[in-house]
């Protein structure tokens, strides 16, 4: 058993019985969730359907173990006394765990079905172009490659068909999460979603707008560079969303293929270990767990893993020889060494970020490296310098573009629950308008915004990567005023990082992180002088 130090004052009892519940509930919650975590690499390496039946029993046996009413009361009473800051900090973890499973079972069940049912009917939807069924990669491809406008339009008109086929479902299901929200006294489940993640939905609009005027003159100055081009590749005056290089407007249409020639010659994993190298962390024992090629049955995208809040962090990747995959790796292993460098003595619970916008943060602050011509200079010694320019502008574009993307998510989705009666259609075009500055086409009477899987089926998610890229230029500014540079190939930076950002865990709020990282609250500044000057 372990001796605590110092015992507070007041309420000591009550802090042994929280001591007590503690000793007894972690190490079942700690046990299922390294099954849990075991199963998700399990399935995800080899797509086996038993690994899959195994992860979603796994998932339900750990939320069941944040079930129990009554120990939420306890919790919350516990919270009114407690005054130690660990203890504080652990029953706020707790109590919003537990606070998310208290929404009705046969409510849960329905969301759960609904969820499954549009999974479904997402994967099995096969829009039609000319009377031929087509799938999602095939419009993709499409909208990457083809130069006729007329088969871009009908590739780009097929990928919304799914909108307007699900749509009414989507709605039924939004209904029911506004229910949901309502029986846990949220007003609806856009502004539940934030309160359970400790963010204010009043302050995230608000300062998603600032980001937006802020940024406005450059994005128009992009947009019109972006349709100059677009009139010269596709021949033609009437541009619409079709002509850019994704359904949704979301990527760079612009993005140079030929930008792939700076990595040919290197070894990615190899590349990206010796830059961590110079910042002081060795990332060996990451990329020893990890898999990072490709190969049948293997989920195709990336992600990293912590098994059990100890030391055994794993990334998947498939890298091939590519921007993208420099860019990948490098963005798995800041998370990687975020997760690495949690203070040890810190007790179980509080051995995670504190929000998905802080490890976010060091990944994409990683990741932005493989476009930054100064850091390319060293990643890739031997690089032409015009090319590496052509990266930065790049990532610039990149920047911008995404973060429209995320505006308009992030806005529709706060009307969406607000008001689900209103005309969607029309609220999803006159944000795509406003922020993206993309006219829309004829569409009434469409579902255009049910298109997005991520409307159904991953909620409230997008705004965490662009306060992730605001928390990233905050600490890349930090980080020069301290060491003069840009790079971060330092160990001073490796160093900073490990005592600020990565080792306190979850032990305070993000917004209490952010202040001690930065010295000071999160604003759109730092990354509008990167990226929108
Ligand atoms: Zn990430």
């Amino acid at each position: 058993m372990n001796q605590t130090h110092e015992q507070p004052l007041h309420n000591s009892t009550d802090h042994r019985k929280f001591q007590e519940f503690l000793e007894e509930f972690v190490p079942r919650v700690e046990g299922k969730s390294v099954q849990l975590n075991k199963a998700c690499w399990l399935l995800e390496t080899t797509g086996l359907a038993d690994a899959a039946d195994l992860k979603a029993a796994l998932d339900i046996e750990l939320k069941m173990l944040f079930n129990h009413p009554g120990t939420y009361q306890r919790l919350l009473e516990w919270d009114q006394e407690a005054s130690d800051p660990i203890d504080k900090r652990q029953l706020n973890v707790l109590i919003r765990s537990f606070k998310q499973n208290q929404i009705p079972k046969e409510l849960l069940a329905k969301i759960s079905q609904k969820e499954a049912h549009l999974a479904q009917s997402y994967a099995q939807f096969r829009p039609m172009i000319d009377g031929k069924k087509v799938t999602e990669n095939q419009i993709r491809e499409i909208l990457k490659k083809a130069k006729d406008p007329i088969q871009r339009k009908k590739a780009w008109e097929a990928s919304k068909e799914v909108g307007g086929e699900l749509a009414p479902m989507i709605l039924e299901l939004v209904e029911l999460r506004n229910q949901a929200a309502r029986a846990l006294a949220y007003p609806d489940y856009f502004q539940m979603q934030l309160a359970l993640q400790e963010i204010d939905s009043t302050w995230l609009l608000h300062i998603f707008d600032e980001l937006s005027l802020k940024s406005d003159k450059a994005y128009e100055k992009l947009v019109k560079e972006i349709q100059k081009e677009q009139k010269k590749h596709f021949q033609t005056d009437e541009l619409g969303p079709w002509s850019w290089s994704d359904p949704f407007c979301q990527e760079d249409p612009l993005n140079n293929q030929a930008l792939d020639q700076l990595v040919q010659n290197i070894d990615i994993i190899q590349a990206s270990e010796t830059f961590y190298q110079k910042m002081g962390i060795d990332v060996g024992g990451i990329l020893a767990h990890s898999d990072l090629y490709e190969r049948e049955g293997k989920n195709q995208h990336a992600f990293c893993l912590n098994i059990d809040r100890k030391k055994d962090i794993r990334t998947l990747n498939n890298v091939q020889s590519s921007m993208k995959w420099l860019e990948t790796v490098l963005h798995e292993l800041g998370h990687g060494i975020y997760e690495l460098g949690f203070d040890e003595t810190l007790p179980w619970l509080l051995r995670e970020p504190p929000h998905m916008l802080s490890t976010e943060a060091m990944a994409l602050l990683a990741g932005r490296q493989a476009y930054r011509s100064e850091s390319l200079a060293e990643l890739v010694v031997s690089s032409s310098p015009e090319l590496r320019k052509e990266a930065d502008k790049s990532l610039c574009r990149r920047q911008l573009v995404f973060s429209r993307w995320v505006l308009v998510m992030t806005a529709f989705e706060s009307e969406l629950y607000r008001d689900p009666k209103q005309d969607l259609n029309q609220l999803w075009w006159s944000l795509v308008e406003k922020y993206q500055k993309i006219a829309c086409p004829n569409r009434s009477g469409k579902g255009d915004w049910a298109a997005k899987y991520h409307i159904s089926l991953a909620p409230v998610y997008y705004f965490s990567y662009l306060l992730g890229e605001m928390f990233a230029s905050s600490i890349q500014e930090m980080l020069y005023k301290v060491t003069g540079s840009r790079n971060l190939t330092n160990p001073q930076v490796g160093k900073i990082l490990q005592t600020k950002l990565f080792s306190p865990g979850s032990s305070m709020s993000w917004v209490e992180l952010a202040r001690s990282v930065i010295g000071k609250d999160i604003t759109p500044d730092a990354w509008v002088k990167e990226f929108a000057t």
